[in-house]
């Protein structure tokens, strides 16, 4: 073979030989003879022989197959002897006379592309799961919605205190269970790249230990071993970022944590404020990493957790911290434990919000609300009606776009997910035909609303499930609004 040809043929990573028509290899490559051959020659040696220790040929023979079937048909085999798989192609070569001439076998190592490839399916079906309950948060909350918008209702209608006991405790289970509905979209929620959140820690910390205590508390009990937390946080630990990230981040390193812990141990998290610096620290009492595993920590599928681990937390971890502008540090001991710290760019408190008192609304509205659901719909009927505004709805925005041509409303608002219009553009039609009304949008989903999203068709959010509070609140904003308009076209 010509010293350059022979070259390349050597440099290719796959193994590459050649075989006459009764099977025996006339050459191969340098792969094929260091990984079959180990020491002794493969040249005239049968390719059964080399590649399945075998003394016939292969029954799954994929040069038969090409040759009967006229397309090149890959064979993925498992060879125990590496631990690995191989993909075979054979390309035959012909005579003049259209006989089998020669092939040449072609074998390329595919384990890692296979551990990829199942990864990243793994991958679509928690995207899908992330999907599905996103959906069934949604839904929930528009259960939630109805139950807290009839009880905070009804709490307003009765003095009877048996009654009122028991619709507070209605009132509180429906609040607990929107926490949780909100923690599933928290954690199924796109990224939403806004970074400009101030973002209290404490809280965040805080609100972590509790979402991961059925697994260091519950889960480990029932394994019989104790997992202990030790928290010591500063107030007032106030970073630029974003919060469902942040929480993110904190949850995969607690629970790498708590796995370390096979025999149950200590977490301590620390947050300490130092001049310009929010330094976070999470230490854990377990089994520890060894040098190569620290320097794999953030390398997307790395795992020593066989099928219990994707191998993604870390490398999560590590986007998210990138884009806090934070840094990383991992140090660690084999069977001692390892310690995570965190450090961030701190913000400055902020002077806290003056909590807001009950407004006192002076002036009544005009309003319209459009909500395919009709219970939603009759629910915030209620409340406004309540409050003293005039109150006009519909289920079908065709039919409001129609109303609201004919007769202006101080405030319209707007369901967000309706069949046909959502409710982004039906707020841009109102905007259009009445530039002066004030659009509420309302939403079950988790929304990452973007700035162009909102611009010049909503002037406010609410998320469900409401509460009368928040309603009240924002109509009161809306007051303030329309007085400070009045006050700047006056002469
Ligand atoms: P996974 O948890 O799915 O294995 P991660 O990216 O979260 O993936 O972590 C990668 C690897 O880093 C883990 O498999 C483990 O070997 C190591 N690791 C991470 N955190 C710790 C820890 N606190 N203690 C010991 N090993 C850890
Ligand atoms: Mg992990």
């Amino acid at each position: 073979m010509d010293k350059q040809y022979q070259f390349i043929f050597d440099h290719i990573t796959d193994m590459i030989m050649v075989c006459d028509y009764e099977y025996t290899i006339i050459v191969a490559n340098r792969p094929a003879r260091i990984v079959l051959g180990k020491s002794d020659d493969i040249v005239k040696q049968k390719c059964y022989q080399v590649l399945r220790q075998s003394d016939s040929p292969c029954v799954d023979c994929p040069l038969q197959d090409t040759i009967n079937s006229g397309v090149i048909i890959p064979l993925v085999k498992y060879d125990d002897r590496f631990n690995e798989y191989f993909e075979e192609r054979c390309f035959p070569v012909l005579n003049n006379d259209n006989q089998l001439d020669s092939f040449i076998l072609y074998a390329k190592n595919i384990t890692k592309s296979r551990e990829l490839e199942e990864k990243s399916s793994q991958m679509k079906k928690l995207s899908a799961l992330g999907q599905i309950s996103s959906g069934v948060a949604h839904d929930f909350n528009n259960v939630l919605t109805v139950v807290l918008g009839r009880v905070q209702l009804m709490k307003k209608l009765t003095s009877d205190p048996h009654l009122l006991k028991s619709l507070d405790m209605i009132e509180k289970s429906a609040l607990d269970g929107a926490s949780k509905v909100r923690k599933i979209q928290e954690f199924s929620r796109p990224n939403s790249n806004t970074m400009n959140e101030s973002v209290n820690l404490k809280n965040i910390i805080e609100e972590v230990l509790e979402i991961t205590r059925p697994k260091w508390d519950v889960a480990s009990k029932i394994k019989g071993i104790l997992i202990e937390p030790i928290v010591d946080l500063d107030d007032n630990i106030f970073v630029p970022g974003d919060s469902s990230d942040l929480r993110n981040a904190f949850t995969n390193i607690i629970f790498n944590a708590i796995d370390a812990m096979t025999n149950g141990g200590i977490l301590s998290v620390k947050a300490r404020l130092i001049d310009n610096t929010v330094l976070v620290e999470f230490k854990d009492t377990g089994i520890g990493m060894t040098e190569e595993t620290i320097e794999r920590i953030f390398d997307p599928f790395f795992t020593t957790k066989g099928v219990l681990g994707n191998g993604l937390g870390m490398s999560e971890v590590y986007g998210i911290i990138k884009r806090h502008n934070a840094k990383i540090a991992v140090t660690s001991e084999v069977g001692k434990g390892t310690t995570i710290k965190l450090r961030f760019p701190a913000i400055r408190e902020k002077t806290r919000a003056i909590k807001q008192k009950e407004p006192d609304l002076k002036g009544k509205f005009s309003i319209y609300i459009i909500d395919d659901e009709e219970y939603i719909l009759e629910t915030l009927k209620d409340f406004l009606f309540e409050m003293g505004h005039q109150v006009e709805t519909n289920t079908d925005p065709v039919k409001a776009i129609e109303d609201i041509t004919r007769k202006a409303y101080d405030v319209v608002i707007t369901d967000l997910g309706m069949p046909g219009i959502s409710g982004l553009e039906l707020a841009g039609k109102i905007k259009a035909i009445r530039p002066q009304t004030q659009l509420i949008l309302i939403s079950g989903w988790a929304l990452n609303l973007k700035a162009e999203d909102i611009k010049n068709r909503i002037d406010f959010v609410i998320n469900k499930p409401f509460s009368f509070e928040k309603i009240t609140f924002t109509l009161s904003e809306i007051e303030k609004k329309l007085r400070a308009d009045q006050s700047d076209s006056a002469p």
